[in-house]
């Protein structure tokens, strides 16, 4: 009776642990979301807007005050030239984007390379557009197996899913890898499809790289990012893809019949948001490096195995030796025994290696992070 794709995906695990914490009240480490306020005169933009009447559909591919700023922004942090009347569209998050994007451009067949691991929702993505997903392991230390990268492209490949800096494993793919990528692209005649969300969101001084803005990809890239992550306002669902003028007219088209449009009001306020100074982004990064270290070294005392992460805000870790659980009774586990909810490591895994590891986010406020690093201890006893 029911549609075949829906058969190849199941519900979001992020948002199902979410729901799980809260019925234990246990402290909800697994969906990556802060639990503190807004920008202030982030949410006063919005509110003026609402009050100065923003408040019916903005022009289906976005307000043009926000394209304008948008393009600017391109401009300046990742280097790319993105034309507000033909190359930029707003969209109901960067979700939204990815899944306008793969339906724009997938033909029931068309294979999609997705790293892993990867964030949840790229699967059911290539499922709805009709791709196959071909994945492709990263090394234990994230580094690219260059000839598995290479065998994973054929005449079927239409796009290659990126995701820097990369949720879950916090990967920021160096210059000299998207070199790589962007090489395997032109010569096969493949998209890239970079989600960049956590743009702003790096460590130890890495710098951010776009591949659009890498020799010969302007044309043959879409660029998506948001204001979840950057300005802390993951409810708002504003995103946007950056893309060459035909890509953007099919992306727009889909969008359009999805969505119709990103909320207005909120588009509005977002042009206060980019008008931000330099110094923001330097004090967003720079508290989310002090959380990093800190939920680290808990997750270490508490007997986990883990890599400090480049970029984002999550931790992916190996469970204790001597659990004897997999990672979705374990998940199950911590969140019921201990109070502390993380993600079941295989949800960014096609392979098994997901099923020894949890992903914990550090987008919390400190008392909450002090709070389950207290509750961690328990796992020692
Ligand atoms: N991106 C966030 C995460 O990975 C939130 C996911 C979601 O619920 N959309 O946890």
């Amino acid at each position: 009776m029911l549609a075949r794709r829906t058969g190849y995906f199941v519900e979001s695990v992020i948002r199902d642990m979410t729901r799980l914490s809260l019925k234990h009240n246990a402290i909800n480490l697994a969906q990556g979301f802060p639990d503190f306020p807004a920008p202030l005169t982030l949410k006063q933009a919005a509110a003026a807007a609402i009050m100065g009447d923003y408040n019916q559909y903005s022009i289906t591919w976005g307000a043009k005050d926000l394209r304008d700023e948008i393009s600017q922004k391109a401009r300046e942090y990742n280097h790319i030239e993105a034309d507000p009347e033909s190359e930029i569209t707003m969209t109901c998050g960067s979700t939204e984007a990815m899944m306008a994007s793969m339906l724009a451009l997938i033909n029931e067949g068309d294979e999609a390379i997705i790293f892993e691991p990867f964030y949840e929702n790229y699967g059911p993505d290539a499922a709805v557009s009709g791709a196959v997903p071909r994945f492709v392991p990263l090394n234990d230390d994230n580094s690219i197996d260059e000839d598995a990268l290479e065998s994973a492209f054929n005449r079927k490949t239409r796009v290659i899913i990126l995701n820097t800096p990369n949720n879950p494993c916090g990967k920021v793919f160096t210059k000299g890898e998207l070199k790589m990528i962007a090489d395997l692209c032109v010569d096969n005649d493949v998209i890239a499809v970079t989600d960049e969300i956590y743009e702003y969101i790096l460590y130890d001084n890495r710098k951010h790289i776009s591949i659009a803005s890498l020799d010969d990809m302007k044309d043959r890239t879409i660029t998506i990012s948001g204001f979840s992550k950057t300005y802390s306002v993951t409810g708002w669902r504003i995103g946007y893809a950056l893309a060459e003028k035909n890509l953007t007219s099919a992306i727009r088209k889909v969008h359009d019949f999805l969505t119709v449009g990103a909320p207005a009001p909120l588009q509005h306020a977002c042009v206060t948001a980019l008008r931000y100074p330099g110094s923001y982004y330097k004090e967003l990064a720079s508290m989310y490096d002090e959380k990093r270290k800190f939920l680290h070294s808990a997750l270490i005392k508490a007997g986990f195995k883990c890599n400090m992460p480049e970029g984002a805000y999550y931790i992916l870790a190996d469970i204790p030796e001597g659990v004897n659980m997999d990672d979705m009774e374990f998940a199950k586990h911590m969140v019921s025994e201990i109070g502390v909810a993380a993600v079941p490591g295989s949800s960014f895994y096609k392979s098994e290696a997901g099923k020894h590891k949890l992903r914990f986010t550090f987008s919390k406020k400190d008392e909450t992070l002090m709070e389950a690093a207290e509750r961690l201890e328990k796992l020692r006893i």
